[in-house]
């Protein structure tokens, strides 16, 4: 084969097309699933977030800045509503710059990219898993689950180890590390988070509830992040936006054995002198009603019922007569809560992994590898995750367009030593 990408998902089809179309090249699209595609089929709630119309390289974690930006710029959200239209798939935006097809189903995105795979060429072997890679001669020899198979070039778009049931499972690294790449070591991110059910504040009661928030991430006493967003109690603890995008920042700073803590602010953008000042002024307006009526200005009741209980103050108290110690205790919770996380939901429930194949040794120019030319990579099998919202699957397409190109390019001509220039 002149070709060969293992991995059949948004990324590895997307370089598969992109290729084809700008060169003759046989190109074979190998993967494990017997029905490979899964996560674009359940993404968005089966609406299929495509991407995002701000796409800045700020919205991604992982490798280099500067070499996101690179891939991003070389494939901007523009491309990617062109690429889509040209199949037949138009996108509309909705709140926070979200990118959804027209259809609003996450299968036409799919059905579009299949049927064009098709259309140019691509030749697919669904259920062969590859076991490992090798180098041989100026190529590549790929042992699969169905027999061996040279490839002059071979793009690693194996994803990452988020919903293992779709068929990544992160033998993508495996493979990479077989020939000499640094895997950062991966975590579960975009996942929900689980709480202590031994804290007072009995999360598992609020189940349901969702309210706007700003979470907090401290890194050693230092705060290290902010995100606000929308937040969803559930049983098992917190989900929803806010909670998914802080997420990553709690699992990979324990793994790093760094000390972290996520403080829940429930009067986003706001401090503690901020809050204080508003609850004054409240209780001094109507200091008959109960406290637990004067919060429920800023947060649902069954919230501030839970916090008040939390910090010991009856929810039914005349707002007038709160202490000032109980009112800064309220103050306290409403602003700065901190957060008994015990855990994650793991891959099973994550939408991405954190990690992967680290960036450094690719050329953000050719996605191809520093290491082992000839070898390229696309998609979250790369040591970059993006924030919730469309940015993962922006990664995805950009990603794949620049190693499509490079591709294309390398099959006309130039030797792999050339191109490592
Ligand atoms: C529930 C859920 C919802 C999501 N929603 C969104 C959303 O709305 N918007 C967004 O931007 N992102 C979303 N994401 C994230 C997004 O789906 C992923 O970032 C994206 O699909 C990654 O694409 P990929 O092609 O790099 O990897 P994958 O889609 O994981 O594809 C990798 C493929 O490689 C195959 N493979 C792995 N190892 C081997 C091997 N050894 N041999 C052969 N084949 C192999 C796998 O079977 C798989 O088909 C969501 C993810 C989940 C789980």
């Amino acid at each position: 084969m002149d070709i060969v990408i293992v991995g059949a998902g948004a990324a590895g089809l997307t370089t598969a097309i992109l290729t084809r179309r700008a060169s003759d090249c046989r190109t074979v699209l190998v993967d494990g699933a017997r029905r490979p595609c899964a996560k674009i089929l359940v993404s968005g709630g089966g609406r299929c977030n495509v991407s995002n119309a701000r796409v800045t390289e700020r919205d991604f974690h992982g490798g280099s800045r500067a070499a996101i930006r690179q891939v991003l710029k070389a494939w901007p959200v523009a491309e990617t509503v062109r690429f889509f239209a040209d199949i037949g798939v138009s996108l509309h935006e909705e709140e926070r710059g979200k990118l959804f097809p027209d259809s609003n189903r996450a299968r036409d995105v799919l059905d579009a990219l299949l049927h064009e795979g098709a259309r140019v060429g691509v030749e697919r072997r669904d259920g062969w898993r590859v076991h490992a890679l090798r180098r041989e001669g100026a190529g590549f020899m790929l042992d699969t689950s169905q027999g061996s198979i040279a490839a002059r070039m071979v793009v690693l778009a194996a994803g990452g180890q988020s919903l293992p049931k779709s068929g990544s499972d992160g033998s993508g690294w495996t493979l990479a590390r077989s020939v000499g790449h640094t895997i950062v070591p991966p975590v579960p991110a975009l996942v929900p988070l689980v709480l202590s059910s031994r804290h007072p504040l009995a999360h598992a009661a609020l189940s349901g509830i969702a309210h706007d928030v700003e979470l907090q991430v401290w890194l050693d006493g230092r705060l290290a992040e902010r995100v606000c967003g929308p937040l969803l109690w559930t049983h098992f603890g917190i989900s929803g936006p806010a909670a998914l995008d802080v997420s990553r920042h709690w699992t990979r700073a324990t793994a790093a054995q760094r000390q972290v803590a996520i403080t829940l602010n429930c009067c986003p953008g706001e401090g503690f002198e901020q809050v204080d000042s508003w609850l004054t002024r409240s209780a001094g307006v109507r200091p008959k009603a109960s406290i637990s009526s004067v919060l429920a200005a800023r947060v649902p009741a069954a919230i501030a019922d839970a916090l008040l209980n939390a910090v010991d103050v009856p929810p039914d108290r005349p707002a007038g007569q709160v202490s000032r110690e109980q009112r800064r205790a309220v103050v306290h919770a409403l602003s700065a809560w901190l957060l008994p996380i015990e855990g994650t939901r793991g891959y099973n429930y994550a939408e991405v992994t954190a990690g992967g194949v680290d960036l450094a040794e690719i050329n953000p120019r050719t996605m191809e590898s520093r290491l082992c030319p000839g070898l390229f990579f696309a998609g979250e099998v790369v040591d970059v995750d993006g924030r919730l919202g469309g940015f993962n699957f922006q990664w995805a397409w950009a990603s794949a367009a620049v190693a499509a190109r490079a591709l294309a390019q390398a099959t006309n001509h130039s030797s792999p030593a050339a191109r490592m220039q």
